[in-house]
């Protein structure tokens, strides 16, 4: 059984290299194809919340399990997607976590930001 304290970025990445070889899906797995499909399956993620009210949307993510199944699936196959693409582009997910979340700190001062969120001015950098 897999979970999340010892499963590696790696595994999931080996995981995908895996499911497109075994389809010969290379042709299909292209960094722009893989863009796409990332927002594709982000809009079914989103979709399962259409129409919700924020608190319908609580409550069924706390006590409706067939479907935290069905949000769990499309998360997945937005975290896969990203897996392939990361391996299409050779892009290591870890060290640009790291870079990119050094840069949200920078960006997001907590003595600035605490229990508040402003759109920085343009040109301030991230995004
Ligand atoms: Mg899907």
């Amino acid at each position: 059984m897999m979970n999340d304290s010892s499963t590696t970025i790696q595994s999931l990445r080996d995981m995908m290299v895996t499911f497109v070889a075994e389809r010969q899906w290379h042709k299909y797995h292209t960094p722009r194809n893989l863009a796409a499909s990332v927002a594709v399956e982000a809009g079914e993620l989103l979709e399962l919340f259409q129409w919700l009210t924020p608190e319908e949307a609580q409550s069924r993510i706390k006590g409706d399990a067939a479907f935290r199944v069905a949000v769990g699936e499309e998360m997945v196959d937005v975290i896969m997607y990203l897996m392939s693409l990361a391996n299409a582009m050779n892009l290591d997910v870890s060290s640009a976590v790291e870079a990119k979340m050094e840069k949200n700190r920078r960006k997001y001062p907590p003595e600035k930001f605490q229990g508040h969120y402003e759109r920085p001015l343009p040109g301030a950098g991230g995004g």
